[in-house]
């Protein structure tokens, strides 16, 4: 049913949910947190194959009810969302598709763990480069990818590391072009977790030199596919793990942090306009309000597909639970 919900849209962002696991540190702190768990109302809960997940604001008890195209509970792995939602983004770029999949979430939801994973358990990016060097050893295509972030709505080169920031431009086609972008190509795994984790670490130190603020920026690993004879680009893949989500009231943040947080909600609620718009069919699709929804320009909507990978944890905003949800009862409790 979900295959065929993507061929008829195509343009649409598909929207899946991925609850990470308990840490055993949390689990000790059970008893301030009661173990939540989302439900999801789907065919074999009598749903029409619709599938939401509830969230409840602990304030004001209002709940919220958010409609997705799949969801991913804490057993399953990296490995079945890669299978089911992001493999066929990738047979797409060997056929002039865009393709673009985003981790969307707050900070310890476990986006980079889903798109970076560690070395015992590769994420969407590792799993990703293995499944395009496969497909260009057999189509005789050449892989290339560039690793950047976008900090403070500005662009910087993570594999070339220049002091000046990237700038974005499109042509009249609409084709978006980071100008200067360093592009290596790769043809083994080796050499890409060579050249990403070198990238990984730039990213790591930059802008205070000290702190690890890698989840302050959106990392963005372009996995770019080119027929071989020619540079020109047959498809590309965005993989995108999104600076996490934050409530500043709840924060505190001050000075610099307040001024990137306030630029990563920007650029998070440009990016959710205009999945919106997308999504709802409408004619005009804000994409020029961040540097981000510009650079993604060309990869989201049209023919490009994308996929949102929405990552949630019971602590994730304590304003808000994962709910539980008896799916008999006609509305949650
Ligand atoms: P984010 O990038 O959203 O801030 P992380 O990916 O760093 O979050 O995840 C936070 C912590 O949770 C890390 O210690 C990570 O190893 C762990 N984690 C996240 N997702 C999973 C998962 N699916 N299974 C096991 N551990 C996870
Ligand atoms: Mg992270």
């Amino acid at each position: 049913k979900t295959s065929s919900k993507q061929s008829d849209d195509a343009s649409k962002v598909r929207v899946v949910v991925r609850v990470r696991p308990f840490l055993s540190s949390e689990v000790l702190d059970k008893s301030k947190n009661p173990i939540c768990c989302a439900s999801v109302l789907d065919s074999e809960h009598g749903f029409n194959d619709e599938v939401a997940v509830y969230l409840k604001d602990q304030f004001t008890s209002r709940k919220e009810c958010y409609k997705l195209d799949s969801f991913f509970r804490e057993e399953n792995s990296v490995n079945e969302i890669f299978h089911k939602e992001v493999s066929p983004l990738i047979s797409g770029i060997f056929h002039g598709c865009n393709g673009t999949v985003f981790a969307y979430g707050a900070t310890g939801s476990g986006k980079t763990h889903t798109m970076q994973g560690t070395d015992e358990l590769p994420g969407i990016m590792t799993l990703s480069m293995s499944m395009v060097l496969d497909m260009c050893e057999m189509s005789g295509s050449i892989a290339e990818i560039s690793y950047y972030e976008v900090y403070m709505d500005r662009c910087y080169d993570l594999l070339q590391p220049k002091d000046q920031e990237i700038l974005v431009l499109d042509d009249k086609e609409g084709q978006v072009h980071l100008k200067g972008l360093s592009r290596v190509s790769v043809s083994t795994m080796s050499e890409f977790h060579q050249v990403l984790s070198s990238g990984i670490q730039r990213r790591k130190v930059a802008h205070t030199g000290l702190n690890d603020v890698s989840s302050r920026s959106h990392g963005v690993l372009v996995i770019v596919v080119t027929d071989g004879s020619s540079p020109v680009v047959n498809g590309k893949l965005n993989l995108i793990d999104l600076a996490g989500n934050e409530d500043n009231r709840r924060t505190g943040n001050e000075g610099i942090r307040l001024q990137e947080s306030v630029k990563i909600n920007q650029s998070l609620f440009a990016l959710s306009n205009v999945i919106y718009a997308l999504n709802n069919n409408k004619s005009r699709v804000p994409y020029r309000e961040s540097k981000l929804t510009r650079i993604l320009q060309d990869s989201l909507g049209g023919n490009s597909h994308s996929l949102m990978v929405a990552c949630l944890f019971s602590f994730s905003v304590p304003d808000y639970q994962l709910y539980f949800f008896d799916p008999k009862e006609e509305t949650p409790k």
